[in-house]
């Protein structure tokens, strides 16, 4: 029988194409490489390489109380953050969504509903006299709250308190903000609400993973998001700054954080490694051939490139691979996969253990020659399986029985290509990142450790927020997998990878303390 063979092939052509080869990963982070250095000597590319005018990072000593607010992703969330100065802090807040209405609306409504939220909390929380009593680091005189927005959208910051929209993204496209100035966009909606609210600095999410993970650690030179979107800022040498040119900032020298805007990589496509299903993803989008390698890697796109393969198998020629053929109304609906449900499959697959490192056994279950019998299953494999099988219908609506074993193990594959691919092409940014600031030379066979390691030789030290960093079983396992492949084992065991903790309410209070300390 020619068909099993036929649908063999066509598998696995499909995962060539969505497993990037070690020469692909590496030249992807040396292109990388090349746009930092083009960000930081010119302003206008798409990875923008943002100065932050945010000068160093903390070392878990620093006191104070701060208002937080961050938009920027699912939910805004307004926090009141108290660092005890032990590395430690106590963080309350409160989430509001963001609905569609108000991310596509006019951007006075959208900054009205933010003083708003702000407004809700304060009035909430008895800690609102208790927080302007406790500002012992901030001027008494002032009866302004300081608080620190985290915003994360690339904006071209001028100073730690003013900076100008370049582009909506994640879903955002509310009218008349871009090109205008953020935090006076906020200031003015406080003011008009009679808020004694002062928004002192704009922080974007990435510094602010840094500089909270760099608080609760004692060091940090690279803050990275895998939420919705994807983004990082490092620490860099303000020397290398070029583009600074006359700005004061040139002057004082040192070190400054660089929000990369490393989402909008290669938006000229010269290395990404396309398929059809990232062109239809991208076509379909709100932002068509912008965002390239965040349309990779973040949650907003991946439960939707799996979905569009899922779709690929339900319509294959001669003869249906996945659901019969059959598609539900939530598989037929763009963006009606949602990336939780790949955790969630991943999860029933794994059952905790590291499996996005690939699994032979995976492999196997979708070769067709083979016949998938529950009978002849291992038992744990014929769990894992049916728990999966749960996951497909209550997530895209099939009723019990529509979805066979063979589905449920074509469901997990789809999954894990598609997240392993996200994890390989994260790393490019890592190590890229890794050869800038100087902790290797040369990558894949020709990477060495710097002779001389920066900042007294303290291990690469990076601090991550995003649900598919925390919640994706495995993700970090592949990362570093792909950063073994690029720079070398010996390298690659002395990066430090930890979650940032609530990183955008934190570092936009560490943010607002750098403001309050005159900066
Ligand atoms: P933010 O919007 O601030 O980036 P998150 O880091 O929570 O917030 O990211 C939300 C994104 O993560 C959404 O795109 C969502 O689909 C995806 N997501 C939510 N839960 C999970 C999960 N358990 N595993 C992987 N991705 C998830």
């Amino acid at each position: 029988n020619a068909l099993p063979h036929t649908i063999n092939n066509l598998l696995a052509d499909l995962e060539k194409q969505l497993d990037p080869d070690e020469n692909t990963l590496i030249s992807i982070t040396s292109h990388f490489h090349k746009l930092v250095n083009l960000g930081l000597s010119e302003y206008g590319h798409s990875m923008a390489m943002i100065p932050t005018f945010v000068t160093g990072v903390p070392d878990g000593t620093e006191t104070g109380t701060f208002l937080a607010l961050d938009l920027g992703g699912t939910n805004l969330r307004v926090c009141q953050v108290d660092l005890h100065g032990d590395k430690t802090f106590t963080l309350k807040q409160r989430k509001f969504r963001v609905s569609e209405a108000l991310k596509t609306g006019e951007a006075t409504v959208l900054f009205d509903y933010l003083a708003d939220s702000v407004d809700a909390f304060l009035t909430s929380t008895t800690g609102s006299e208790e927080l302007s009593d406790q500002q012992n680091s901030v001027d008494v005189d002032s009866p302004e709250v300081p608080l620190g927005l985290t915003f994360s959208f690339p904006v071209e910051q001028t100073a730690l308190d003013s900076g100008i929209l370049l582009r909506w993204t994640k879903g955002f496209s509310a009218k008349n903000a871009v090109d205008k100035d953020v935090v006076k966009l906020l200031q003015d909606a406080f003011d008009r609400k009679h808020l004694h609210v002062k928004c002192v600095a704009l922080v974007n999410d990435t510094v602010g993973a840094a500089l909270s993970r760099a608080y609760t650690t004692g060091g940090c030179v690279l803050g990275a998001i895998f939420g919705t979107g994807t983004n990082g800022a490092y620490l860099e040498q303000v020397a290398s700054i070029t583009k600074l040119g006359n700005n004061p900032a040139a002057a004082a020298g040192g070190m400054m954080m660089i929000n990369t805007e490393w989402g909008g990589f290669d938006n000229a496509r010269e290395v990404l490694p396309m398929t059809p299903f990232d062109s239809k993803v991208d076509r379909e989008s709100i932002n068509p051939r912008f965002q390239a390698y965040e349309k990779f890697i973040s949650g907003m796109y991946l439960g939707e490139i799996t979905r569009n393969i899922l779709l690929a198998l339900v319509d294959a020629t001669p003869k249906p691979i996945l659901f019969g053929g059959k598609a539900t109304e939530r598989l037929n609906k763009h963006y009606g996969l949602d990336t939780e449900m790949l955790s969630l499959v991943e999860s029933a697959w794994t059952d905790g253990a590291n499996a996005l490192v690939r699994a032979p056994e995976a492999a196997l279950l979708r070769d067709f020659s083979v016949r998938l019998a529950e009978e002849e299953l291992a038992p744990t494999t014929l769990q894992r399986l049916n728990k999966i099988q749960k996951v497909v219908e209550e997530h895209l609506g099939y009723a019990p029985g529509e979805v066979s074993l063979r589905d449920a193990a074509l469901v997990q594959w789809a999954a894990a290509l598609v997240v392993r691919r996200a994890a390989r092409l994260s790393a490019c940014a890592i190590a890229g990142i890794a050869i800038q600031i100087g902790y290797v030379t040369g990558l894949g066979k020709d990477a060495h450790a710097a002779a001389q390691r920066p900042a007294g030789g303290r291990p690469y030290a990076i601090g991550i927020d995003g649900s598919l960093y925390q919640h994706y079983p495995g993700f970090e396992a592949v990362v570093r997998e792909a950063l073994r492949v690029l720079l070398g084992e010996e390298i690659e065991k002395q990066i430090e990878m930890g979650l940032a903790k609530d990183g955008s309410g934190v570092g936009a209070a560490l943010g607002a303390l750098q403001a309050t300390k005159g900066n």
